[in-house]
């Protein structure tokens, strides 16, 4: 295995809560360091601290588990280029890898066989002029074998939200080519209104709960 470190937040079992993977136990893995501020942001205590561990020691940790999927995640994960390091080893023991990222950075040299979760960031976020068209520019320009590793996620908190994320799925008519999950900040918007727009609008996005908000506390850390 290559040796090189990362700050790490946790590492921990649960239950893939948001993502076309969703009810999968998992094994994650989340890096310390982000500095967006997304109001709202459910993982603040990722944005700084974290224990610098050798990417050997996270692999060891993350396969004690025995999950059928790893995810990374953060904070940013992006922001640690030895995070590269850590997908490749993983896809090379041929774990079913995958990248939630805030969508800010380009996933350009995220190695081809890990799925990637984009955060596709609404105006209530407070950082939506900081999405990077670059990714969806990367996925639309993939091969079409290539296309089911990428998958764009919105979490929508009230109308408004609702109306730009239409407006970008017809811009780029995302949902012919690519899943995407829309679902509510938690404690904002009422799933139920959320899925009465979608259906109304015969939307092609599926509709997802932060599950691990649904079967543990909200506010509970390492779930
Ligand atoms: S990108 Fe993610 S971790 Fe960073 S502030 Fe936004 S929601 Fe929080």
């Amino acid at each position: 295995m290559t040796s090189g470190t990362l700050n790490i937040t946790e590492i921990f079992h649960s239950i893939q809560g948001e993502s076309s993977f969703a009810g999968w136990p998992c094994a994650f893995i989340r890096l310390a360091g982000c500095g967006h501020g997304c109001i709202g942001c459910d993982t603040a205590y990722a944005e700084e601290g974290g224990s610098v561990l050798e990417i050997d020691e996270v692999i060891r940790f993350a396969l004690g588990f025995q999950a059928p999927v790893i995810e990374i995640t953060g904070g940013e994960p992006l922001l640690q280029p030895a995070v590269h390091s850590l997908m490749r080893q993983l896809c090379d023991l041929e774990q079913k890898v995958l990248l939630e990222t805030g969508g800010f950075l380009p996933v350009a040299g995220v190695d081809s066989r890990v799925h990637k979760i984009i955060d596709l960031k609404p105006p209530s976020s407070g950082v939506c002029d900081q999405n990077n068209p670059e990714n969806i520019e990367l996925a639309l320009a993939a091969e079409p074998t290539h296309r089911q590793t990428f998958e764009f996620k919105m979490v929508l908190a009230g109308k408004d939200d609702y109306d730009w994320a239409t407006s970008l799925l017809d811009e780029y008519r995302l949902t012919d080519s690519f899943t995407v999950m829309m679902g509510v900040v938690y404690g904002t918007l009422d799933p139920a209104e959320l899925a009465a727009w979608m259906l109304r609008d015969r939307l092609r996005a599926r509709l997802q709960l932060q599950l691990h908000k649904y079967i543990w506390d909200p506010a509970r850390r390492g779930v």
